[in-house]
């Protein structure tokens, strides 16, 4: 009998196993794929630490969250500052004076401001009501054109008038000349990568991969106590009440005959007509010397059953399912939901540390 299965073997799901563990209860791990950490699972390919979905970056302001997860790992001091590419043109990310002094051939903050508030005078944004308005409204027109708009709608799929805005205040925004592409009191990359940390929370702990919980549920629900469920939430309760959105997101991943590919990890491509949104050159989050690279392409695409969700897509229609189905999740006592899944919410990585440790205080009576 276990006290709790933790479906989900990616940082939610160890982190409750790990402290459920520490609590003295018998835990179960499962993961349908083939190995644990969930979207931060790190390849070695040539020597280099491959982020298999996708690139991570390790940010918070928050030092409790960044003393919990340094138990677990030594970080670098990688700070990122990633390039975008729009025709033949490049420009500093996030939002800042060498964007605004390359754009326009300007020097100071006030010629930046000056630019922005003349190309959105006559748009009358004082409550911007959508990512296209919120934008316009932040960085002016030329800005919205060259680096949000084709980049923003490919990676959702959806006209940035039918956005939310939070998804673009997620950028800095800033009149200096800085390239730090979060605002974040703590930042880096695990030395060695990702997926010792999750190796770390759950040493000890019984782990299954390859494990689809609706199937292995159907013979063992007898040996459970308590389930903590970090997948699709509407997934869980057979899609009764609609189906959620997701974006999807595919890699395409090749390894190089060159040591340095790109110059920078992060490249984003912000036009409409290249079809991927960015790529990685993962050997530059470890400051890495091999001779050969490794680079992925990134895709994004609809969410279809299927496929791997990534991205909630968090828009008014959405939200308002996903508060039915937390409804049903509030009346199953036995079950609790959690990480970007599970909970619906466009969580980074230390966010979903905040909401497990959250979770752990709540179920073990901690205050
Ligand atoms: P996941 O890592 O998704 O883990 C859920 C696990 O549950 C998965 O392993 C899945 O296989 C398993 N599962 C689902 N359903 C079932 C089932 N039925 N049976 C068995 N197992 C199941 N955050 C940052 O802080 N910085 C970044 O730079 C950053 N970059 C990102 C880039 C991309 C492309 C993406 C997609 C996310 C990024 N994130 C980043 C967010 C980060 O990945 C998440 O915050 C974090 O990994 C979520 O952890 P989780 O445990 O909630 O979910
Ligand atoms: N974004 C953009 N241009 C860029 C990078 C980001 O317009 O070059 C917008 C886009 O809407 C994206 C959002 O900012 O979805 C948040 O970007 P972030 O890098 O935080 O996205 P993630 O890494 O989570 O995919």
């Amino acid at each position: 009998m276990y006290d709790y299965l933790i479906v989900g073997a990616g940082l939610f799901g160890s982190i409750f196993a790990y402290e459920a563990k520490k609590r003295g209860k018998k835990v179960l791990v499962i993961d349908k794929r083939e190995h644990i950490g969930g979207n931060i699972y790190c390849e070695k390919i040539e020597g280099i630490n491959v982020h298999k979905y996708g690139a991570h970056i390790f940010h918070t302001n928050d030092k409790n969250v960044w003393e919990y997860i340094n138990q677990f790992a030594e970080f670098n001091n990688y700070i990122n500052s990633p390039i975008a590419v729009y025709r033949d043109e490049l420009y500093n990310l996030p939002f800042n004076m060498n964007t605004f002094s390359r754009l326009w051939n300007i020097k100071t903050p006030a010629e930046a401001k000056k630019i922005i508030a003349e190309q959105i005078a006559d748009l009358n944004l004082s409550e911007p009501k959508n990512l296209e308005e919120q934008a316009l409204s932040l960085v002016g027109r030329d800005v919205y054109e060259k680096l949000i708009k084709g980049y923003t709608e490919k990676q959702w799929g959806r006209p940035c008038s039918e956005l939310p805005s939070f998804i673009i205040k997620r950028l800095p925004l800033r009149f200096t000349f800085d390239n730090n592409y979060f605002n974040a009191r703590y930042q880096g990359i695990p030395i060695g990568g990702y997926t010792p940390i999750i190796e770390k929370m759950l040493e000890g702990t019984e782990v299954l991969t390859n494990t689809d919980y609706f199937e292995w549920i159907k013979t063992n629900a007898d040996k459970v106590k308590k389930t903590v469920f970090t997948g699709q939430i509407d997934q869980f309760f057979g899609y009764k009440l609609g189906v959620l959105e997701y974006r999807s997101v595919r890699f395409e991943t090749e390894v190089l005959d060159t040591d340095n590919f790109q110059g920078n990890a992060v490249v984003n491509y912000t036009e409409r007509s290249v079809p991927y949104t960015r790529i990685i050159e993962h050997k530059h989050f470890e400051f890495g010397t091999q001779p050969k690279t490794v680079i992925s392409k990134e895709y994004s695409s609809e969410w279809k059953q299927g496929t791997e969700p990534y991205y909630p897509v968090n828009n008014d229609k959405n939200n308002a399912l996903y508060e039915e189905y937390k409804k049903l999740a509030d009346s199953t006592p036995d079950v609790i939901f959690g990480g970007r899944l599970g909970n619906y919410k466009y969580y980074d990585m230390d966010k979903v540390i905040d909401v497990a440790l959250e979770a752990v205080r709540k179920e073990f009576g901690e205050g």
